[in-house]
């Protein structure tokens, strides 16, 4: 079990101040997935939600070999306020969401996110795949000794968001003009620019040119990956440059 907790970062996410009010997540819905607990605006989005984890969670389990169960807590809070005072890592407030020790917290897809004032507004439908993302971080976490954070990071991303990740970096990754190594991504994960995006085109990197089978075997042998350091600046300057 890990001891620290992945969160989607987007980018850069500002800070926020926030008001006190108290709301309970006064519904419950147990499903295969684990248990969902939410408000009572939720009562439909939820069912979205499930569905989005019908569509891709079995799909996913079956390419990493990691099996999902319900035992699983997926909190839904109606605010992002709401969510900033009961999340599990006070230091990651003003996240979309969350998860560690096999819980999932997340703020409702119908309430505005603080991220959102920074990068403008998220659709709906890639607000329910907040919940896909971690809950790939929540399958990893099952494995019994954790991969670096990068692989982490980029399986959830890549799983959950990948046209996002994909038309950020045709925006971003030329004008960031740095591409990590392999070993700084590894060591230096919360140092290099961009993080959660490099990590994603790592993955992508690896599904491109080593076929997406490769994943379940990197997440289990992650000291293979130094190998592929002078094919990935090679493919990130071909690609973006
Ligand atoms: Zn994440």
């Amino acid at each position: 079990m890990r001891t620290f907790f992945n969160n989607i970062t987007i980018l850069f996410l500002i800070g926020l101040t926030y008001s006190c009010y108290s709301q309970e997540l006064n519904y419950s819905l147990d499903t295969k997935f684990g248990e969902f607990r939410y408000s009572v605006i939720d009562t439909n989005s939820v069912k979205d939600l499930l569905q989005a984890c019908e569509k891709e969670i079995p799909k996913i389990c079956m390419e990493l070999k990691i099996d999902f169960d319900n035992s699983v807590i997926i909190e839904i809070y109606p605010s992002q306020e709401s969510y900033n005072r009961s999340i599990i890592n006070s230091d990651l407030k003003n996240s979309p969401a969350i998860s560690g020790n096999g819980k999932i917290q997340l703020v409702s897809p119908l309430s505005p996110l603080a991220a959102e004032r920074k990068i403008g507004i998220i659709n709906y439908k890639d607000r329910l795949y907040f919940l896909v993302h971690e809950y790939v971080h929540i399958l990893i976490d099952k494995l019994e000794n954790p991969p670096p954070l990068c692989i982490d990071e980029g399986i959830a991303c890549y799983f959950s968001s990948r046209d996002f990740y994909l038309d950020m970096a045709s925006k971003n990754v030329r004008q960031i003009n740095f591409i990590p190594s392999v070993e700084q991504m590894i060591i230096n994960y919360k140092k290099i620019p961009a993080p959660d995006l490099f990590s994603f085109l790592f993955i992508d990197f690896i599904v491109q040119t080593q076929g997406k089978e490769k994943l379940a075997v990197l997440l289990r042998h992650p000291n293979n990956i130094k190998q592929y350091n002078g094919n990935w600046i090679d493919y990130i300057k071909n690609k973006y440059y």
